[in-house]
């Protein structure tokens, strides 16, 4: 599975690119390829965002340099915009989502993005919840890390299966060794069987 991230803040990234995510891409199961937005500005100070027409708070991120960069792209895959406004993210989705071969994956900044380009490149836009980050960044971490999770190899299907919400309920408390812990033990029923 590809991801192509367009984004002003590749370095943000790195994170994911340890633990289990880090190993599924140095094994090929999963790629992630970063796109800086900022590269494709052709102002002589590489500036990307200007004022909203009509006024109001902060600055929009250009139409312009957005579709370059997403024009830059040699495979196309389904665009997903991370944006507040868009459906919440949901197991389901997820799920969906991992059918996917290659996912484009656009993050805005400071007030959001021109309307014109999403209109143009988005198939889709996703949220992570009700409440407003600074940046694309952190819910575009979301998905891929929730969507990776069910890409062939990069988990056992036992621990897929197992998980929250993969069969519509939530997991079960549970615990391991040492047996007592302030003064709290281990479920006896849990003491007879052990792997
Ligand atoms: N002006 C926008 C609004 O009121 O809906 C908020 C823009 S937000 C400060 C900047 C960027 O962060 C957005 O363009 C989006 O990419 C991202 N973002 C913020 N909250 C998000 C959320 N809950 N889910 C997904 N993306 C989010």
């Amino acid at each position: 599975m590809k991801f192509s991230i367009l984004t002003l803040f590749p370095e943000m990234f790195e994170p994911i690119r340890s633990s289990i995510l880090g190993r599924a891409e140095g094994k090929n199961l999963i790629e992630i390829e970063l796109i800086n937005i900022r590269d494709f500005s052709k102002n002589k100070h590489k500036k990307v965002d200007d004022t909203p027409y009509g006024g109001g708070a902060g600055m929009l991120i250009r139409p312009d340099v957005v579709y370059d960069a997403y024009s830059s792209l040699k495979n196309k895959g389904k665009v997903i915009y991370m944006s507040p406004q868009g459906k919440t993210l949901t197991q389901a989705k997820v799920k969906e989502l991992a059918k996917e071969k290659e996912l484009v994956i656009l993050c805005g900044h400071y007030e959001g993005i021109d309307q014109r380009v999403i209109d143009e490149i988005v198939d889709e836009e996703i949220s992570i919840g009700d409440y407003v980050l600074t940046g694309g960044e952190i819910p575009a971490m979301v998905l891929i890390d929730s969507v990776s999770r069910y890409v062939d190899g990069v988990l056992s299907n036992e621990s897929v299966k197992e998980e929250s919400f993969s069969e519509g309920l939530l997991e079960y408390p549970q615990y391991t060794r040492p047996e007592m812990f302030l003064n709290k033990k281990v479920p006896e029923v849990l003491l007879t069987r052990t792997s």
